[in-house]
C-alpha cells in the first residue's frame, strides 16, 4: 500500500480542523487534512459567537473570511411570549471581540477550505479515514478516496476533528455518554422572502416555547434564514411521530407568536433534518500522538451557540501543543489540554443545564434588569468563559441558582 508521511494529520475540514491546519501551516510544518464528504455540504451550527473571531485571526483565515459578506452577529435575542431579552456584545464584561457572524455553514467551511488551499494546504475531500494504528506516539491512518483506492498516511502526530464521525472516540473506546438530560432538534433553511427591513429581519433570536422547548431563527446574509426547533427528545419525538420532519417544523412555527407569520408556507432550501440525542461526550481528550477537538470531544446543546467555538478553541490549542510536542518539548496535555478545555466546558454546561430548570430564564426576564449581572452574562455568551475576573464565570456553579431563587423570593 502506497504510504505519505506527514508532521500532522488532521481528520475533517469542519472548523476544528480548518483552524489547525491554518495555524500549523503557518508555522511551516508538513500537514495533510482528510475530510469524508465532499464540499459544500450541510451541516447545522451556524450562529457563531465572538470568541471565535480571536481563533480565526490565529490561523490566518479572518481577512478572507471577512470578504465574503457573511451576516453580522452583534448580539442575541431572547423571546418569551412578550418578553424580550437582548444582549448586546459590545456591553459585555471584560476584553474581547464584540461581534461575529451568523453563517450558512455549507458556505462558510467552503470558504475555509478555499482559503487553506489557496495558502498551499493538502486537502484530500471525499477521503475517509477507515483506520488507525498507533505505534508509540506515531500513527498510520489508512483512508479511501472517492475511487475506492486505499491508502496510508504515516504521522507524527494525528489530531482527530472528525467532528460527529468521532474517528478516534470509536476506535479507541472513549465514547462516554453525555452527563446533560437527552434533547433533539429539526432544522432547514427557509426562503425568507417577507423577511422584515432592519435589525427585526436579521437579528438572531430564540423563541421560548416552553421551558425547555424554543425555536431558533437565524437569519443569514444570503436571504434565507435557519429555522430549527429544539426540545427534550420525547418533546421532538412526539412532534415529528405523526408528522414528517416537513410538517413538524411547520407545526413549530405555529407555534411561535413572532414568527409565524413570516414563516409559515414558505419553500425550504432541503428536506428539514432531524438530530437526536445530539449531545456527546468523551472519556478522554488526548493520548499518546493524538488529539481529540470540537465535536470528536464533548458538545452540550445549541442553546447558546457553543459549539463551534469550542471546535475552533479545542483546534488551536491542540494544534499549538503539537507543534510544541514536534519541536521536542514535553507537553503536559492533561493540565495544558483537558484541563483547560473541561474548565470552559463545564462553565458552559452550567449555563445550558440552568437554561434547561428555567433558572437562568429567570435571570434574563427579571426586571428592572441589573446591569452588572447582564454583561457579566453577556460576556459568557460572547464566549469568554477562562476569565476569571467574571463572577458568571469563577462562582458559576451556584450564582446563577442562588441568584434566580432570591428573584422567586421577590415575585
Ligand atoms: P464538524 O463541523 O462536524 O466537522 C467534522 C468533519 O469531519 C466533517 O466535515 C466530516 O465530514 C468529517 N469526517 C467525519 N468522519 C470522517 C472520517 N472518517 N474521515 C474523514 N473525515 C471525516 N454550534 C454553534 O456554534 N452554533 C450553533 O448555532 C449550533 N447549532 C447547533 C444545533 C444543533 C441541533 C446541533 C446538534 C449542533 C449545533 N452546533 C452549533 C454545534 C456545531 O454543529 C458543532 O459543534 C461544530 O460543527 C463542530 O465542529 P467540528 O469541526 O468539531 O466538526
Amino acid at each position: 500500500m502506497q504510504i505519505e508521511n506527514v508532521d500532522v494529520l488532521i481528520i475533517g475540514a469542519g472548523p476544528s480542523g480548518s483552524v489547525a491546519a491554518g495555524y500549523l501551516q503557518q508555522q511551516g510544518l508538513h500537514i495533510k487534512v482528510v475530510e469524508k464528504q465532499k464540499f459544500p455540504r450541510v451541516v447545522v451550527g451556524e450562529s457563531l459567537i465572538p470568541r471565535v473571531m480571536d481563533h480565526f485571526e490565529e490561523a490566518g483565515l479572518l481577512d478572507a473570511l471577512n470578504s465574503y459578506g457573511f451576516e453580522k452577529k452583534l448580539g442575541a435575542r431572547f423571546i418569551r411570549g412578550a418578553e424580550q431579552c437582548v444582549f448586546d456584545f459590545s456591553e459585555k464584561f471584560g476584553q474581547g471581540w464584540d461581534w461575529t457572524w451568523q453563517i450558512p455553514r455549507a458556505d462558510f467551511d467552503q470558504a475555509m477550505a478555499d482559503e487553506l488551499i489557496r495558502k498551499g494546504v493538502d486537502i484530500q475531500f471525499e477521503t475517509e479515514v477507515i483506520d488507525v494504528e498507533f505505534k508509540g506516539t506515531e500513527s498510520t491512518t489508512v483512508v479511501k478516496n472517492k475511487e475506492g483506492q486505499e491508502y496510508a498516511i504515516h504521522a507524527k502526530f494525528l489530531i482527530d476533528c472528525s467532528g460527529y464521525g468521532r474517528v478516534l472516540p470509536r476506535k479507541l473506546g472513549l465514547e462516554a455518554p453525555s452527563k446533560l438530560d437527552p434533547h433533539s432538534a429539526i432544522f432547514t433553511h427557509i426562503q425568507d422572502v417577507r423577511r422584515p427591513e432592519g435589525i427585526e429581519g436579521t437579528q438572531i433570536s430564540f423563541d421560548i416555547i416552553e421551558t425547555e422547548v424554543w425555536l431558533w431563527v437565524i437569519p443569514f446574509s444570503n436571504g434565507s434564514t435557519s429555522v430549527g426547533i429544539v426540545g427534550p427528545t420525547a418533546y421532538i419525538e412526539n412532534l415529528s411521530a405523526t408528522l414528517d420532519n416537513d410538517e413538524a417544523i411547520q407545526n413549530a412555527i405555529g407555534l411561535s407568536d413572532l414568527y409565524v407569520n413570516r414563516f409559515q408556507g414558505l419553500p425550504y432550501a432541503f428536506d428539514p433534518i432531524r438530530l437526536t440525542n445530539y449531545s456527546v461526550s468523551v472519556s478522554q481528550f488526548y493520548g499518546d500522538g493524538y488529539a481529540l477537538t470540537g465535536n470528536s470531544t464533548e458538545f452540550l446543546d445549541p442553546v447558546f451557540s457553543s459549539g463551534v467555538c469550542f471546535a475552533t478553541e479545542s483546534g488551536i490549542l491542540a494544534a499549538k501543543l503539537a507543534k510544541r510536542q514536534l519541536a521536542g518539548e514535553v507537553i503536559d496535555w492533561e493540565k495544558e489540554y483537558a484541563d483547560y478545555m473541561k474548565f470552559g466546558i463545564d462553565v458552559f454546561s452550567t449555563y445550558v443545564k440552568e437554561w434547561y430548570t428555567g433558572n437562568l430564564q429567570e435571570l434574563f426576564y427579571h426586571r428592572p434588569e441589573n446591569p452588572e449581572v447582564k454583561e457579566k452574562i453577556c460576556a459568557v455568551l460572547a464566549g469568554y468563559v477562562w476569565n476569571k475576573d467574571n463572577t458568571f464565570v469563577s462562582k458559576h456553579r451556584n450564582i446563577i441558582k442562588n441568584m434566580a431563587y432570591l428573584i422567586k423570593q421577590q415575585d
